[in-house]
């Protein structure tokens, strides 16, 4: 594995306010992260164009947004008190846990007990929902789970949303939220929490092979050509099919999206044809009929269920890393400008001038109704620039003697270092036109 790159990265992170550990100043929670000033901005970027590209720009899915705590019982239906487990191995010397799927790290592991051979329990299953208690009262307490995937809140409102709307087969339901897993090896900086967030849509079609074959198929290359055009590089993409032993519970069929990070491909979202599986063992524990009425023709059926499920967590830390770059002694972040934190910042050539500041502040100031602007006005232009690059602002803007003259400005482009003079009217359009450009 590429160490010194996670290091890199990792310091950037907390060094420029994108991640920090969870909890620090008490020794952290294990597998817990806060995303601070620019992470929180790079995060709801996220958040809203996979929003924009599911939702607002298609007829056929709208969202919801379901309660984390639901029902014990809806977790029972949805298989995941009896099936949602990985099996575990302990470590007889220091009794340390993993999961015995993960060759890797078990072998890791052995390697880091240097002196002694390892041997190790026989797998057993380990439940990975997250367990809760709600209720005032001391000894009446029910126990509840924090959800361990968010995909039940939207198969329990399949029938309110079709009954709310005027949606027909085949649609879906988006839902971005967090999610809760007791990982046993939390681990890879963010990409193995225990509290994450997904987005998801669950895409309801016609029950057939035919039909999910088509529909699995779209799915993929959409969801691939969508992180292609967010700017990844298409070599370090790859579909990869799971086996049927593989499979989750739920799955007829699944293929993962993953990335070749610096510890080697891992995945970030997954492609499942849940086929019927959620809406009728919901109709069967509920009681309610979950089925769908085709309004031509009056079949009425189960429909199956399409998904695609991302990792707002693990898509944000491959696109950091994907976007990484040291050249020439400089490093930046080449993030899409529509990803990136702040996309643009304003500096007045120098802080003691009141004419380049005012003129600067000016600039800021109406750039800053339609986009998130960093300002600077402290130390040399060049630490300036450097702190820009390292969280990716596409575009710094400087004020200077000239400026005051001309009425125009220095844009500096993070990725060429070039730098140009534009007029101070012509600024909007000139951004508008780079950063609503998807
Ligand atoms: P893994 O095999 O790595 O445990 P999974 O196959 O269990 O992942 P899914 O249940 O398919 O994952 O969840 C869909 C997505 O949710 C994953 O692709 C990933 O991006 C995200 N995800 C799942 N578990 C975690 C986690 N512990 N930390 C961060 N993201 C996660």
């Amino acid at each position: 594995m590429d160490n010194n790159l996670m290091e890199k990265i990792i310091s950037l992170a907390k060094r420029r306010g994108f991640i920090f550990p969870g909890s620090e100043i008490y020794g952290g929670l294990a597998g817990t992260w806060d995303y601070g000033p620019t992470g929180v901005l790079f995060k709801k970027n996220l958040k809203d164009l996979w929003w924009r590209d599911m939702v607002q720009l298609r007829d056929d899915i709208v969202g919801i947004d379901a309660a984390i705590m639901m029902n014990p019982i809806a977790w029972k239906a949805s298989g995941h008190l009896d099936a949602f487990s990985d099996p575990l191995v302990e470590c007889k010397i220091c009794h340390q846990r993993f999961r015995a799927d993960k060759k890797e790290e078990i072998e890791n592991h052995e390697r880091s007990h240097k002196k002694e051979k390892v041997s190790w329990t026989e797998p057993r299953q380990f439940n990975l929902l997250v367990k809760a208690y709600l209720g005032v009262i001391e000894g009446e307490q029910s126990e509840i789970f924090l959800r361990g995937e968010i995909t039940n809140g939207v198969q329990v409102n399949f029938k309110n949303v079709l009954d709310s709307t005027r949606i027909k087969i085949p649609f879906g339901i988006a839902q971005i939220g967090k999610a809760f897993r007791n990982e046993i090896t939390p681990g890879n900086f963010t990409f193995r929490s225990r509290e994450f967030e997904q987005m998801e849509v669950q895409f309801y079609i016609y029950p057939s092979k035919e039909e999910s074959d088509k529909w699995f198929e779209y799915w993929k290359q959409n969801r691939l050509d969508w992180y292609l055009s967010l700017g990844m590089n298409k070599n370090k993409l790859r579909f990869r099919d799971h086996t049927p032993q593989e499979r989750a519970h739920y799955a007829k069929a699944a293929t993962d999206i993953e990335y070749e990070a610096p510890w080697g491909w891992s995945e970030f979202m997954g492609i499942h044809n849940r086929g019927d599986w959620d809406l009728s063992r919901h109709q069967q524990f509920s009681g309610k009929d979950l089925s769908y009425r085709d309004p031509l023709t009056g079949e009425k059926y189960i429909p199956w269920d399409i998904e695609t499920s991302a990792g707002v967590d693990r898509s944000l830390l491959f696109l950091l890393i994907d976007a990484y770059r040291e050249e020439k002694g400089r490093v930046y972040l080449k993030l899409h400008p529509n990803l990136a934190p702040y996309k643009v910042a304003v500096f007045p050539l120098l802080a003691n001038k009141e004419n380049l500041v005012k003129k600067a502040r000016e600039v800021y100031e109406s750039l800053k109704k339609k986009f998130m602007v960093a300002w600077d006005d402290r130390g040399n232009i060049g630490k300036r620039y450097a702190s820009q690059d390292e969280i990716g602002t596409p575009y710094c803007l400087t004020i200077d003697f000239e400026s005051l003259e001309n009425n125009d400005l220095t844009i500096r482009d993070r990725d060429t270092t070039k730098q140009e003079r534009i007029k101070i009217d012509k600024i909007f359009d000139y951004l508008n036109q780079k950063i609503e450009k998807l």
